[in-house]
């Protein structure tokens, strides 16, 4: 063999090695694939670059059936260890003229994309643990996420996610580690679904002997973080802690993790559905099974002189902090106005002081005639309107745009709320 021959040998076989070396250390990548066919998912107009691992998409959702702000998906072909970017742009559906912030005119058009575009998205690998990705950065119509995945499939959503799923489980799960607590169904939604509900009460006191307490999150089905707001009020409730069981010795807690079942159920936004959405219902002719289920219920405590405290969930607009929402002072009698002030002094002492930081302003806004056209079906309006005269009801939007707008920092919200609920309720008269 000459000497030529056996250097291009070695030649070809050092490549050869080369070759598989490079193969080991950079497989060629599975192409990536969405899916968005499971509970509460919801993505639209997919696009992707699969070489530079790229996807393009915006919210999907029937405008029909709310606000198409809310996404949450899969991508399934991650070669773990790898950097996605993920493009996001507003829906390009149509929406009612209130839901065009800023639009004057009697014309549809886009919802704004600031309600679709967190600063920072979250994303899972066991939908489970929910973390965000670090903060997005604006490049004209497109808010740009990088993803570090690392696993074959990764989730990821505006928020974290809390599907009819979680809010069944978490009310089994209470009931069957606490002798105080019962799962119980609130009703079936229009679409069929079971809306569950917690109940919690403790020891021998009658019901008349027990302050009435409400608490429902999820009316507007795109805001995810109001039911871990409700997880975490739920939570502390059940805990061991001697302010929990001392609320759970004088009040009769009912707690509803998702009102729009429907909507949480199939991606959709909720907020203002047609013919309206669930926190506009609350009227003498409601339209949704959980509005009138839970209006039901919330009168029984009216008549029976005890609807003490109702507290129903939400998230705000992008750009706010925490904050309850009242009523016009000259539109409610004392003394419901002072203990109104006095709970929202509770809770502002107690959420103000989480660490890490929770924003929240102690200024609440006001809702009333100028409001909205539909005020007085506001759900915490109409039972501060039907109410009994010490009732407290109010409205809590929990900051959605921060970074502790995380499953831990919503459900430290809700374990201060309950925490606030117990400081309130001890200061007022026994209930014999
Ligand atoms: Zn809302």
């Amino acid at each position: 063999m000459s000497l030529t021959r056996i250097v291009r040998l070695v030649f070809a076989a050092c490549s050869l090695l080369a070759g598989l070396n490079i193969h080991r250390a950079l497989p060629a990548a599975e192409p990536l694939s969405l899916v968005a066919d499971f509970e509460g998912a919801s993505v639209d107009a997919v696009r992707i670059d699969q070489t530079k691992r790229v996807i393009e998409f915006m919210p999907g959702g029937e405008p029909a059936r709310g606000w198409p702000c809310w996404w949450y998906f899969r991508v399934d072909g991650v070669q773990p260890g790898e950097t996605l970017t993920l493009k996001l742009k507003g829906s390009s559906a149509t929406v009612s003229r209130e839901a065009a912030a800023g639009s004057t005119t009697s014309m549809v058009r886009p919802l704004s994309s600031v309600w679709a575009m967190p600063k920072q998205a979250t994303f899972s690998h066991d939908q489970k643990a929910w973390r965000h990705t670090d903060v997005g950065q604006r490049d004209g119509e497109w808010m740009v996420y990088t993803l570090p995945a690392q696993a074959e499939s990764v989730y990821v959503a505006w928020g974290p996610p809390f599907t009819p799923t979680m809010a069944s489980d978490l009310v089994r799960k209470l009931a069957e580690n606490s002798p105080h607590a019962t799962a119980r169904e609130l009703c079936r939604s229009r679409g069929g679904r079971s809306v569950p509900m917690l109940h919690v009460r403790e020891g021998d006191r009658t019901d008349e002997q027990r302050f009435g307490v409400w608490v429902q999150a999820r009316q507007h089905a795109w805001e995810s973080g109001s039911s871990w707001v409700a997880r975490g009020f739920a939570e502390w409730l059940l805990s061991a802690d001697a302010d929990a069981a001392w609320l759970r010795q004088h009040a009769e807690v009912f707690l509803v993790p998702i009102m729009d079942i429907d909507n949480t159920a199939t991606g959709n936004g909720g907020k203002d559905a047609l013919p309206h959405d669930h926190n506009r219902d609350w009227s003498d002719q409601p339209v949704w099974t959980e509005t009138i289920a839970a209006q039901t219920r919330v009168s029984e405590l009216i008549e029976a002189g005890r609807m003490d405290v109702f507290l129903d969930l939400h998230n705000p607009a992008p750009g706010d902090p925490s904050f309850f929402y009242v009523l016009d002072d000259e539109l409610l009698p004392e003394p419901m106005v002072g203990l109104r002030d006095r709970f929202i002094e509770k809770s502002y002492a107690r959420i103000s002081r989480i660490k890490p930081l929770v924003p929240m302003s102690n200024k609440p806004k006001t809702t009333g005639p100028k409001y909205h056209p539909l005020w007085k079906n506001i759900s915490a309006n109409w039972v501060a309107l039907h109410g009994n005269p010490h009732t407290v009801s109010l409205c809590l939007e929990t900051i959605w745009n921060y970074q502790n707008s995380t499953t831990d920092g919503y459900r430290a919200v809700g374990a201060n709320l309950a925490q606030a609920t117990r400081d309130y309720l001890g200061e007022r008269p026994p209930r014999k």
